[in-house]
C-alpha cells in the first residue's frame, strides 16, 4: 500500500505533486492501493479548503485514489498507541519543565553539540501516569531510544544508519495529549498498512525516528523508503512557494497541460526514459524509481515548454478547439499550426483570440484592410485559398505588400505568422466572422 501525505497548509506545489505521481505509479506498478492522508494535525497552520484544493489537483492529474482520510480523525488510536508503549515500557511520562530542556538546549549549543534529552525520566514508572494525571500535573510522554543503529536502505539515497543517540528519546505525545508529527505519521503509515514511502528528502531526516516507532510498536511490515531530491530553481536553490514555476497553479494559468506536467516531472533526474514525450499509463510499463538521480534536479522552464507543445501537438484535434471555446476539428488543426511559434495554451489562445477578435482599422493598412474585407463580406464561398487570392486580387488589384500585409492583419489580426495558404482553409468556414 502506498500513500501521499500532504499537509492543507498553503498551495500545492511541484514537489509535492511528483510526489503524488510516483506514489500512485508505483501504486499502479505494484497493482497496490494508493491512499491519501490529509495531514491537519497542526492545527495553527492549516488553511481553509486548501484540503479540498489538494484533491481537486489530484482529480485533474487523474491520479485516483482509493481511499482518503484526515490525520486528525485517528488522533485517538495515536493516542491509544502511545499508551501501549508506556504500558510495554518502551516509552515513559517525562515531567521536565520547559525551563530544564530549555537550559540544556542552550548548554549544548554553547558547546556546539547536538540538543539530547538528558535521560532524567526515562525510568519513571509507568504507573505515575495515572497520578499524574489524577493530580493536573503537566507530562509529556516520550519514546525510549534504539538500542541499536536504525538502518534505512533509501531505493535511492543508499544506505543510511542513524545511532541510537542519534535518534534520541523523543517525545511523542505533547502536553496538551496530542501527538508529535513524527508520531503521528507512524502510527497512521502503520494502520494504513503502509510497504513503501516514496517522498520529498526533506523527510529524509524523520525516517530514522519513523522507523524505530514502527518497531517499537511491533509493525512487522518491512517498509520500502525512497526520498526523492530536491528541485532547484534557476538560482540554483530550492524551488519554493515563492518561485511561480513551484506552484501547480501558476502553471495551469500559464497553459501547460496536465499530461505535460506528468512527463515533465517523471523526467526529472531520470536518464534512463527510453523517450521523451510520454503519457503516465505508458510510464507505467518502463518506470523503475530506483534509477532515479540522487542529486538535485534543475526546473527547466524551456524543458517544461517543449513537452508541453508535444502533448498539444498529439491532442485530438476537437479536443484541443474546446480549449479555446469551439468544438470544431479544422481550429484544433489551426491551433496546431500555432505551436510553431507557441508553446501553451495560454499562448495559443491568444493566437487564437486575434482572429477571432473585431479588427481595428486604424493602422498603416486600414485602407487597404477595409477594401478586403468589403470584398470579402460580397464574395461567394471560395474553398481554394489560390483561387480566393486571385478573386481578391481582382476585385481590388491590390499586390505584393499592398495585399498581403493587410490581407494577413484581416484574416489573423497578427503582422506574422504561419503561411495564409495553411491558415485559409481552417477558418475559411468563419471568414465573414474573421474578416471584419
Ligand atoms: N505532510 C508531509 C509533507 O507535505 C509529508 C509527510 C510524508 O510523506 O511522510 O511534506
Ligand atoms: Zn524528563
Amino acid at each position: 500500500m502506498l500513500r501521499f501525505a500532504p499537509s492543507p497548509t498553503g498551495d500545492m506545489h511541484i514537489g509535492n505533486l511528483r510526489v503524488a505521481i510516483l506514489n500512485y505509479l508505483v501504486a499502479q506498478q505494484k497493482q497496490d492501493s494508493f491512499v491519501i492522508r490529509i495531514e491537519d494535525t497542526d492545527k495553527s497552520r492549516n488553511i481553509e479548503g486548501k484540503d479540498t484544493e489538494i484533491m481537486q489537483i489530484l482529480e485533474k492529474f487523474a491520479l485516483i485514489h482509493d481511499n482518503v482520510f484526515h490525520q486528525s480523525e485517528h488522533l485517538h488510536m495515536h493516542q491509544t498507541l502511545a499508551i501501549r508503549l508506556l504500558q510495554e515500557g518502551k516509552a515513559f511520562v517525562c515531567t521536565c519543565s520547559v525551563q530544564e530542556i530549555e537550559d540544556d538546549r542552550e548548554n549544548a549549543k554553547k558547546n556546539s553539540v547536538a540538543y539530547r534529552y538528558s535521560g532524567h525520566c526515562h525510568d519513571v514508572d509507568k504507573s505515575q501516569h495515572s497520578k499524574l494525571k489524577e493530580q493536573g500535573i503537566p507530562f509529556v510522554v516520550r519514546i525510549k531510544k534504539p538500542t541499536e543503529d536504525i538502518i534505512n536502505h533509501d531505493l535511492i539515497k543508499g544506505d543510511i544508519s542513524t545511532a541510537p543517540n542519534e535518534v534520541d528519546s523523543f517525545v511523542i505525545l505533547r502536553e496538551d495529549g496530542t501527538p508529535t508529527y513524527n508520531f503521528a505519521c507512524a502510527c497512521d503509515d502503520m494502520l494504513s498498512g503502509i510497504d513503501m514511502i516514496i517522498r520529498g528528502e526533506d523527510h529524509l531526516s524523520n525516517t530514522p525516528r519513523q522507523k524505530h516507532i514502527k518497531n517499537l510498536l511491533d509493525y512487522d511490515i518491512d517498509t520500502i523508503y525512497a526520498h526523492l531530491p530536491t528541485i532547484l530553481n534557476t538560482d540554483g536553490k530550492k524551488l519554493s512557494k515563492r518561485d511561480n514555476a513551484g506552484s501547480v497553479k501558476w502553471l495551469f494559468e500559464e497553459g501547460f497541460v496536465p499530461d505535460a506536467i506528468i512527463n515533465y516531472l517523471l523526467l526529472l533526474g531520470n536518464s534512463k526514459a527510453p523517450k521523451e514525450i510520454f503519457k503516465l499509463p505508458e510510464a507505467i510499463e518502463w518506470f523503475d524509481i530506483s534509477t532515479l538521480s540522487k542529486s538535485p534536479a534543475k526546473f527547466d522552464i524551456d524543458k517544461i515548454r517543449f513537452i508541453n507543445r508535444g502533448h498539444l501537438l498529439m491532442m485530438d484535434d476537437r479536443e484541443l478547439s474546446t480549449l479555446f471555446g469551439f468544438a470544431d476539428v479544422e481550429i484544433g488543426q489551426l491551433a496546431k499550426l500555432y505551436l510553431e511559434e507557441a508553446s501553451t495554451t495560454k499562448e495559443l489562445e491568444a493566437k487564437i483570440r486575434a482572429i477571432f477578435n473585431p479588427k481595428s482599422f486604424d493602422g498603416e493598412w486600414g485602407e487597404q484592410m477595409r477594401t478586403i474585407s468589403d470584398i470579402i463580406q460580397n464574395a461567394p464561398m471560395i474553398n481554394d485559398f489560390e483561387k480566393f487570392k486571385k478573386y481578391i486580387i481582382d476585385k481590388s488589384s491590390l499586390k505584393d505588400d499592398n495585399l498581403f500585409k493587410p490581407l494577413r492583419l484581416l484574416l489573423t489580426g497578427a503582422e506574422n505568422g504561419p503561411e495564409l495558404s495553411l491558415i485559409y482553409p481552417l477558418i475559411k468556414s468563419y471568414l465573414l466572422e474573421v474578416a471584419s
